[in-house]
């Protein structure tokens, strides 16, 4: 149980609302920032002003799955306010307060690092990274149906990496009966991926692979599916880059070429945002009671 320990939540939108029922039913004391709009009743949690002193007796600070912008704007879905997060607040956080959030951007990092706070990041975990591809292969699926008029099934399918998302990914399309290619750098990635019945081959070789593909799913963060890529791909197929920001297309190109490339950032939130709060909320509490748990061993 979370019993006395203190969590204040800035920001956010559906996703928070699993945390927040997560934290009550541990018995934690939540503090909402940035919740005015919100309509769900959630019983003993306490709503408070965005100020340095709302963070002072602060055990966890909740950021959204985007901590911050780059110039420390908290995004939120649940007032009109404006979040910002500033130096202010970082000099009131104790000691013993982690700040937890998805991804921080270098805006965070440097904050963080500056006033020595523990920052946490709970998408770069593995474990959360392997959930998360669940509602994100799901919602790249989504996608492909949306902007294709072939099944995906007995479609020719590529997909670029075989990380944690690139593995859900394939597994998914040949699960429903497509050609799934598998574009990977690493001799053991090449042999997992034709064990598992994917056809696998050495990202240098992409373009020659290029010729009849329907689908593309990117996964890998560099600029991966260039224009001598798109060049030989055919004018029917459809690339779906989900790497996080600005993705691995070279989307102007695509676009001149009259080739379909969209960037599909933040699919679990958009599609499962339930799931994707429970995966959220899950590890973030582990992760308190963790702390709280070896605190309580210090003490
Ligand atoms: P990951 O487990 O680290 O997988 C990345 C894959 O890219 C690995 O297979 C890696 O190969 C490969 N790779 C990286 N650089 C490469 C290069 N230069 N050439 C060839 N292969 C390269 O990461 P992940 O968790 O799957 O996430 C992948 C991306 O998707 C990230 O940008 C993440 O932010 C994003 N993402 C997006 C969504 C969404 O909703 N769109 C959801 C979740 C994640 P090696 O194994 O050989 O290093």
């Amino acid at each position: 149980m979370l019993t006395g320990v203190q969590v204040v939540l800035v920001g956010g939108d559906a996703r928070q609302l699993e945390v927040i029922r997560r934290l009550t039913e541990l018995d934690a004391t939540v503090t909402l920032i940035g919740f005015d709009r919100l309509d769900t009743p959630f019983s003993g949690v306490a709503k408070a002003e965005w100020s340095p002193d709302a963070v002072r007796n602060a055990d966890a600070l909740v950021l959204p799955a985007v901590g911050t912008d780059d110039e420390g704007l908290i995004s939120t879905l649940f007032t009109d306010q404006e979040l910002k997060l500033t130096e202010a607040h970082l000099a009131a956080i104790p000691k013993k307060c982690k700040l937890i959030t998805g991804m921080a951007k270098p805006f965070l990092r440097m904050l963080c690092e500056k006033f020595h706070v523990e920052l946490v990041e709970l998408f770069e975990r593995d474990d959360v990274a392997i959930y998360n591809s669940i509602p994100t292969a799901e919602g790249a699926l989504m996608m492909a149906i949306q902007n294709t008029d072939i099944t995906v099934h007995d479609s020719n399918c590529m997909v670029l990496g075989l990380g944690r998302t690139g593995l859900t990914m394939a597994r998914t399309l040949l699960a429903i009966g497509a050609h799934v290619k598998v574009g990977v750098r690493k001799d053991e990635a090449f042999a997992r991926a034709f064990e598992m019945g994917f056809e696998p081959f050495y990202m240098p070789e992409l373009a020659r692979h290029a010729g009849n593909i329907d689908l593309i799913f990117n996964t890998i963060p560099t600029m991966i599916v260039t224009a001598q890529v798109i060049a030989q791909l055919p004018l029917r197929a459809c690339i779906i880059d989900l790497a996080s920001k600005p993705g691995g297309t070279d989307f102007r190109f695509a676009e001149k070429r009259g080739i379909k490339a969209l960037l599909a950032p933040g699919l679990p939130g958009i599609v499962a945002p339930k799931t994707a709060g429970r995966i959220i909320a899950n590890s973030l509490t582990q992760i308190i009671l963790e702390d709280n748990r070896l605190r309580g061993n210090k003490l």
